[in-house]
């Protein structure tokens, strides 16, 4: 997708802070961090929500679940706990229409988030 932010940072044409990087997976941080560990992990491909990310039904969505969790170990925050959320359309706060996980963590998190 020409126009997608999260492509051109996967096709490095827009830099970000990469953290980890798999063969289908890519996860850098957060511009605007909302905690200390706060990473953004995304398929390679283009889909445009969790739900289209499933529907794929390739194995991609689990990869992309492993991919968080190697993050949060690398961080360090997978044994206090961490947060793996998908907001879903833009009710939920979506801003960019190509999935992305955020990874929280390093601070106490509060639920119901808000
Ligand atoms: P959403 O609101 O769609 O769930 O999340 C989009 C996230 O992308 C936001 O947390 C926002 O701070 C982050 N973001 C927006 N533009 C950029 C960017 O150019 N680089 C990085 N690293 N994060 C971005
Ligand atoms: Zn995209």
């Amino acid at each position: 997708m020409t126009d997608c932010l999260f492509c051109k940072i996967v096709a490095k044409e827009i830099p970000a802070d990469i953290v980890h990087e798999t063969d289908r997976t890519l996860a850098f941080r957060d511009i605007n961090p909302q905690a200390p560990t706060h990473v953004l992990v995304i398929p390679k491909q283009h889909h445009a929500n969790a739900f289209e990310l499933a529907q794929a039904d390739d194995g991609l969505a689990d990869d992309l679940l492993k991919a968080a969790h190697a993050v949060a170990v690398q961080d360090g925050v997978a044994e206090t706990g961490y947060r793996v959320v998908l907001n879903t359309g833009p009710g939920a706060g979506q801003t960019v229409f190509h999935v992305h996980a955020h990874l929280l963590g390093g601070r106490p998190l509060l639920w119901p988030p808000g």
